[in-house]
């Protein structure tokens, strides 16, 4: 049976160790890292995502503040407040939680938050520098998944790496990352997405398979070798008669099927989703401590 890559464990791991440097800068005589999160409308979803980014940063010994915005706000009344965050020098970085709604474009958004308080690393200016192997505030899922390779242990230099998914927030930066020339990656990298021809012709060759598609279920037990790292980011919600919710989380790989082939293999929930606050947390701690942008 394959190891499970327990998140759960590896992102609680991650928050220790910025807990203990939050207490080091406090002694030092510094202020605590502050993120804020904004938050237009009532999506569920994002209000959860957002809700346990702020508890996690008072877990952690950070100050947190949440902007909130009715779905009725304008770009403009958006912009004005993006604004006055990136010249508040008592906010080391924030993020803008995704989706908007549709009369807000999201681009314009992403390029008004200034680089330097971008810790979900979407700036162009970022992601430029990820390309170029500059320092800067890695995407938070693909820098969550890297930990957890590292974490494991897990061999990734010489090997097949296919990315299913070429979203700028997941599969295009994972690409990227494995493909770099540190020793956590070294990978060669295949980007498949919904124009590949035959898919499972790419994920039979995958040493390490990372699924970014949003499609439950997608990959089954016939597209994975034996032996590969299987790595799912998807999170979906699907109607079921097991919960009392009647809805549950599905991953975009199909786990009974794809597990008993796999050496390594993150569940959902409870695998890449942790992973993705902890690097949130790593790049405020990053901007509080100026490593990035003096
Ligand atoms: P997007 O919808 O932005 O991108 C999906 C990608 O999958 C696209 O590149 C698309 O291709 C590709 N795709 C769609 N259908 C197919 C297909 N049939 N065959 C091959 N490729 C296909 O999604 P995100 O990247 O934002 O998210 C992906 C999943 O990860 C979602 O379930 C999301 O909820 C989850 N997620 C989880 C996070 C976490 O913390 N664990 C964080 C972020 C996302 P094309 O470009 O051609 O359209």
């Amino acid at each position: 049976m394959p190891t499970l890559i327990n998140g759960k464990e590896v992102s609680e791991k991650i928050q220790q160790e910025i807990a203990a440097e939050v207490e080091q800068l406090i002694k030092a005589g510094k202020r605590k890292p502050h993120l804020a999160a904004v938050l237009v409308g009532n999506d569920p979803a994002s209000q959860t995502y957002v809700n346990s980014k702020i508890k996690t940063c008072e877990k952690v010994g950070f100050t947190s503040s949440l902007v909130r915005f009715d779905e009725n706000v304008t770009e403009t009344e958006l912009l004005k407040k993006i604004e006055e965050m990136n010249e508040d020098a008592g906010l080391d970085g924030y993020i803008v939680q995704l989706p908007l709604p549709k009369h807000i474009s999201e681009q314009k958004v992403i390029e008004a938050v200034k680089p330097s308080k971008d810790v979900d690393g979407f700036h162009p200016i970022n992601v430029g520098r990820l390309v170029l192997n500059l320092p800067t505030y890695i995407s938070a899922t693909p820098y969550g998944i890297v930990h957890l390779l590292e974490y494991y242990k897990i061999e990734t230099q010489g090997k097949h790496c296919v990315v299913i998914g070429r979203s700028n927030i997941v599969g295009t930066p994972m690409s990227i990352l494995m493909a770099k020339n540190t020793p956590l990656a070294n990978c060669t990298v295949t980007l498949c997405h919904s124009k590949t021809k035959n898919l499972k012709e790419h994920t039979l060759q995958a040493d390490i398979v990372i699924a970014a598609i949003g499609r439950p279920n997608f990959v089954t037990g016939d597209m994975v070798k034996q032996g590969a790292v299987v790595i799912d980011v998807g999170i979906n919600r699907v109607t079921s008669t097991e919960t009392k919710s009647g809805f549950k989380l599905v991953g975009d790989v199909k786990f009974d099927e794809v597990a008993p082939k796999c050496s390594f293999i993150t569940p959902v929930p409870g695998g890449v989703g942790p992973m993705t606050i902890a690097s949130l947390l790593k790049n405020t701690l990053l901007a509080a401590k100026k490593e990035i942008y003096k």
